[in-house]
């Protein structure tokens, strides 16, 4: 463990094997609070599988993944979830028949209750925060429209609005761009900016332009292990990231 850093995320010596194959193998990287770190590498490299073993969809075989002090190699999903790790797979799962102001009410933490998701009391902070998320997710005028009619990148921008009402301290994010346009690229870097003024963020990306907008600093996965690591300029630069990434 490096010592004296405030860390909110130490994950250390990560192992997951499957089989036998080590899909992360032996990996170990520190987030600090605020950070908007990318992972990139080449398909297959494990990066998707880092982030379904801290959000406990995947157990590791062995190593540590320590957020803010709690171990959550050893918690439930549901239990990390509830500790401030949102999660956003690759697809985007909004619930096309409600409208954008039902998807984000839905997604609003409410804690135990024995009322349905939709039936429970819709208050003025309920309200408030609600049309606060969609101004900055850019739907603050489509609140009233069915999710179905929203673009693909709306939709996307939808799930991450509904993974902020959570305010999670750490949020996943796994190819967000993938097939959104050059205008809703910009856009969501805009919003990624924002987001990280109140939690750190991992983003898995293929797109460089789009890590350059956003990236704190880039860890380069190949094999299940850290090959690189650093500034964009640093890894764009590594001989080693150009060889199996990069170059091609
Ligand atoms: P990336 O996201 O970097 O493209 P993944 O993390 O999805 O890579 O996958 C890394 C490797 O692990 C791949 O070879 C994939 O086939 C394998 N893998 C991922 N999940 C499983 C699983 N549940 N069972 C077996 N193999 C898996
Ligand atoms: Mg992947």
């Amino acid at each position: 463990m490096q010592e004296n850093h405030n860390f909110i995320l130490a994950v250390e010596d990560l192992t997951v094997s499957f089989d036998g194959f080590k899909a992360v193998d032996g990996l170990s990287f520190y987030i600090e609070p605020n950070e908007c770190r990318v992972i990139i590498g080449p398909n297959g490299a494990g990066k998707t599988t880092v982030l379904d073993l801290i959000c406990g969809r995947t157990r590791a075989t062995a190593g540590s993944i320590d957020f803010k002090g709690s171990e959550l190699t050893r918690m439930r999903e549901d239990q990390i979830v509830h500790a401030g790790v949102g999660r956003k797979f690759q697809t985007p799962s909004v619930y096309e028949d409600l409208s954008v102001f039902e998807n984000l009410e839905i997604s609003y933490p409410r804690g135990h209750t024995v009322l349905g998701a939709l039936t429970f009391r819709r208050d003025a902070e309920v309200e408030a925060r609600i049309r606060d998320i969609a101004e900055t997710i850019f739907l603050g005028d489509m609140l009233q429209e069915r999710a179905a009619i929203l673009s693909h990148g709306q939709k996307q921008w939808l799930e991450i609005g509904m993974l902020l009402i959570q305010d999670p301290q750490l949020m996943m994010l796994d190819e967000p761009v993938a097939g959104m346009s050059v205008a809703e690229r910009k856009k969501t870097a805009e919003l990624l900016n924002r987001i990280i003024r109140d939690r750190a963020v991992i983003v898995i990306e293929h797109d460089m332009g789009f890590v350059a907008d956003i990236a704190t600093r880039v860890t380069v996965m190949h094999q299940g292990k850290r090959l690189s690591e650093g500034s964009m300029a640093h890894v764009q630069a590594d001989p080693k990231v150009v060889e199996v990434y990069l170059g091609h």
